[in-house]
């Protein structure tokens, strides 16, 4: 939902002229990083689809990624309830933060969202697709094929099923972690993410 020109009119800009311009994956949620804009960075951002700043320390407009390709591909801009900061949620074509880690609050584990633990473990499963089947699990279940990782499936959904018949939730918790890593491998080989069923179930709730 980029601001519409008139939102931008309005935005409260303050006597040194930058607001903070905070930078969230449009996926994952993650907060990569934060930085300000003036009415230059904002007009340049929605034109260029990149996230753009105005840099204090260059003391110039910068759009993250000129140097190093890592751009921040814009998804959406928009303000917070007093128009005094701006959100952009973007996909990063690399890592965002110049010390080459994914974002610039560096101790991941710990902040991060909850549920971008998913995204992570997408990226990990990618990542076994083509490796060495005998060099781990998720590995062999690629080199097996389709028809194997659909019947793991079909198993963990069942005994999810089951668990939850015999009010075992903590056998039940177990399997539901062994259906979705399985189901994520499923749409792995099948060249589909996560995010592509949240757009069907996204899709649905507007109907
Ligand atoms: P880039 O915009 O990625 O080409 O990086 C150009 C320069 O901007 C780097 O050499 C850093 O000085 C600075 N820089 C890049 N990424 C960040 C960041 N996430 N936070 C602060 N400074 C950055
Ligand atoms: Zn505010
Ligand atoms: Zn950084
Ligand atoms: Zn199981």
């Amino acid at each position: 939902n980029a601001p519409l020109p008139d939102q931008l009119e309005q935005l409260k800009w303050p006597a040194d002229g930058l607001l903070p311009l905070i930078v969230q994956h449009a996926v994952s949620g993650k907060v990569l990083m934060q930085g300000f804009a003036n009415s230059e960075a904002v007009a340049s951002t929605l034109q260029s689809g990149r996230v753009t700043f105005f840099s204090r320390s260059k003391n110039r407009l910068w759009t993250k990624g000129e140097s190093s390709g890592h751009f921040l591909q814009l998804q959406s801009l928009s303000c917070d309830c007093d128009r005094d900061s701006l959100l952009a949620l973007a996909l990063p074509d690399g890592p965002t933060c110049h010390v080459g880690t994914e974002t610039c609050w560096h101790d991941q584990t710990s902040n991060a969202p909850a549920l971008s633990f998913l995204t992570d473990l997408e990226a990990v499963i990618a990542s076994r697709q083509h490796a060495d089947p005998k060099s781990s699990y998720t590995a062999s279940l690629f080199a097996r094929g389709v028809k194997r990782i659909a019947q793991k499936v079909g198993e963990e959904g069942v005994e999810s099923a089951l668990a939850a018949m015999a009010g075992d939730r903590e056998e039940l918790k177990n399997e539901a972690a062994d259906l979705i890593f399985h189901l994520l491998v499923l749409l792995r080989s099948q060249d589909l993410a996560l995010n592509d069923v949240i757009d069907i179930l996204k899709a649905r709730h507007q109907q």
